[in-house]
């Protein structure tokens, strides 16, 4: 009988890995270092990290229940506490991690490589195959499993570090594994202001608010997990509108797994127009009111 060992830190996170982790394994356990996640693995372990403690020194607890229940394969979540936790386990096992994986076929897994110009098949050697996903590679409602959640003592490392301090960020809504519509914003934007009308078209739409790297990154109106593309989120909803979004390659492999793109962009030589089911010509500030008018 095969097992997969999952390590999350999301909740999202965890549900989204158990699904995908019952499609290569008979038996799913699941660790997390966020919150407890019930219903989602057949053993699940949350491990609730000391406040003078960081989550990436829970790995020598992480190990310890590895050691205990085993797993041929091990999914990561990609969020940096997750990651290193991972390749903390890959170490102690001497694996080959796989990162930033799409999809796993017979144990062949697939990721993009090259800033997202290329594609890349590769298989773990070894006798446990190590991968991490970005969000949205699975569907995390079809996670299913016991409800009971076993609470694992963190056990600190010999060198452990010592947090000296935290600062709470204003929470994050972003939910975009699973949600049907998807308004994605980039720096056609010019200011912040503007952004209500792709809030006001999101609210017609029943649509989760998304963006291109540099509104993450370069400026910071959105919350990093918010942006889509190969070193962001990975989705897949029913429609993806990409507003004022040139279509640059990095950004459309994160969301070319929709069924609908609808493009609003002033360029018409835009990428985006390439990469499209639906296209408007013109200035955000005057196709968005007359899209959300419309709806
Ligand atoms: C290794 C690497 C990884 C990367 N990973 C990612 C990633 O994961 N995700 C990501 O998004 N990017 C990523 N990038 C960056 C990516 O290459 C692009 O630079 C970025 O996606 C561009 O964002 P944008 O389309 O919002 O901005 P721009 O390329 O500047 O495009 C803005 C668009 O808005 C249009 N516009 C301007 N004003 C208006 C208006 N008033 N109305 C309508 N349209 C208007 C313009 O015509 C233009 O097409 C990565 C880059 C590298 C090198």
């Amino acid at each position: 009988m095969s097992k997969a060992f999952v390590i999350a830190e999301t909740e999202n996170g965890a549900r989204e890995l158990c699904a995908g982790a019952r499609k290569l394994a008979d038996e799913v356990v699941l660790v997390t270092v966020g919150a407890p996640v019930a219903g989602a693995a057949d053993k699940s372990f949350h491990i609730d990290v000391p406040a003078g403690n960081i989550a990436d020194d829970a790995y020598v607890t992480v190990n310890k229940i590895y050691d205990a229940e085993g797993g041929d394969v091990v999914l990561g979540e990609q969020t940096l506490r997750a990651l290193s936790l991972v390749g903390r386990l890959a170490a102690k096992l001497g694996a080959a991690a796989i990162t930033g994986v799409s999809a796993v076929e017979g144990g062949v897994a697939t990721s993009m490589y090259f800033g997202g110009t290329g594609v890349r098949q590769a298989k773990a050697a070894g006798d446990v195959s190590v991968y991490t996903f970005g969000a949205g590679v699975f569907d995390a409602a079809e996670a299913t499993g016991t409800d009971a959640v076993e609470e694992a003592a963190f056990e600190a490392p010999e060198n452990a570090v010592a947090k000296t301090g935290s600062e709470a960020l204003p929470p994050s809504d972003v939910n975009l594994a699973g949600a049907d519509a998807i308004v994605a914003c980039g720096r056609g934007f010019g200011s912040e202001e503007d952004l209500q009308l792709a809030r006001d078209l999101a609210a017609k739409l029943g649509a989760e608010l998304a963006c291109s790297r540099p509104l993450a990154e370069g400026v910071d109106w959105f919350p990093r997990e918010a942006y889509v593309g190969v070193s962001g989120a990975v989705v897949s909803p029913k429609v993806y509108v990409a507003v004022g979004i040139s279509g640059q390659m990095q950004h459309m492999v994160g969301c070319n797994g929709a069924d609908v793109i609808v493009a609003v962009n002033k360029d018409k030589n835009a990428p985006v127009f390439k990469a499209c089911d639906y296209g408007f010509v013109g200035d955000l500030k005057t196709v968005l009111p007359a899209l959300t008018a419309a709806l």
